[in-house]
């Protein structure tokens, strides 16, 4: 494996960072998780943007242009002679003194790792899935506000030990009004009478690259999709329900806090769905 930092290829073994990183001691960065499917970056430019976007809300200079980014993203799928996988996109603070303030750091690091994607596992897509909702809400959009897709994660990582604690793989996140935001590493849909629905983005969600292509192909295939505040309520009367991401893609899930959705099995829409988004990675993105 070649791992790229800072313009310069490293093994494994020796791609590290200093110690004195922002991104080690505070979380200060930006990342994203993009796919490769048949030597194609799904969706680069968006992720890229999204990427800049995050920087620019926590006042980080990228030091390269989103295009020469892409350009390095590409290069680095191709040194490590990948067909299909998993692009981890990271931008730190850099080096800086032990104080909190960035204004130590002098020089963002660029880190691109791509891998082997690792997947739920293959029942969660042929069963559906069983989530909890955590008791841990949202982080607030006037806190680390979750658009900013930040190296901190430690709002969803303690909904995640909630979820594993119950021996789930994924768990339901509320804002501090009640309403649903999202998962810890993935947006939520629900299908109600025939309709589309999702949680607006100001209920505190990550402006999801895979949520946005589902809306559009939920549109295209005739679906009214609104983008709603939903409550754990809502949820639970649901007719389907599935999560999106670049990682999960789209999985169906069949039990909310024990509740059984639907009847108990992947939707119809669902698998529709799925089949869509399946189609378009087979042929949409940049060539390596
Ligand atoms: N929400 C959170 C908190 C995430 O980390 C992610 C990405 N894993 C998503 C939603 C899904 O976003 P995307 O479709 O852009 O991967």
């Amino acid at each position: 494996m070649k791992i790229y930092i800072d313009g310069e290829y490293y093994d494994k073994e020796n791609a590290k960072i200093s110690v004195f990183d922002h991104g080690l001691l505070y979380g200060d960065g930006v990342f994203e998780g993009i796919r490769i499917y048949h030597k194609r970056v799904f969706k680069l430019r968006e992720h890229i943007e999204r990427l800049f976007y995050s920087a620019k809300a926590i006042l980080l200079t990228i030091p390269m242009t989103q295009e020469a980014l892409c350009q390095a993203v590409v290069e680095a799928c191709r040194a490590n002679g990948l067909d299909n996988g998993y692009i981890r996109l990271i931008v730190t603070r850099g080096v800086g003194s032990l104080g909190l303030s960035p204004n130590s750091c002098k020089k963002p690091s660029v880190i691109i790792i791509a891998n082997e994607i690792q997947l739920y596992p293959r029942e969660f897509y042929e069963q559906g899935m069983e989530i909890i909702t955590a008791a841990t809400s949202r982080n607030l959009v006037n806190a680390v506000n979750p658009a900013i897709k930040s190296l901190n994660y430690l709002n969803n990582i303690l909904a995640k030990i909630e979820a594993s604690n119950a021996g789930c793989e994924e768990a339901i996140m509320l804002n501090s009004e009640g309403f649903v935001a999202e998962c810890t590493g993935d947006n939520i849909f629900i299908l109600h009478q025939g309709k589309i629905f999702t949680p607006p983005l100001a209920a505190g969600a990550l402006y999801g690259i895979t949520r946005n292509t589902v809306i559009e192909l939920a549109r295209q295939e005739g679906f009214t999709v609104e983008e709603k505040n939903l409550t754990r309520y809502d949820l639970f009367i649901a007719d389907e329900c599935f999560l999106t991401g670049s990682g999960a893609e789209i999985v169906p899930v069949v039990k909310i806090d024990k509740r059984i959705i639907g009847e108990g099995k992947p939707g119809k829409v669902t698998r529709q769905l799925e089949a869509k988004y399946h189609e378009l990675t087979k042929v949409s993105g940049e060539p390596i």
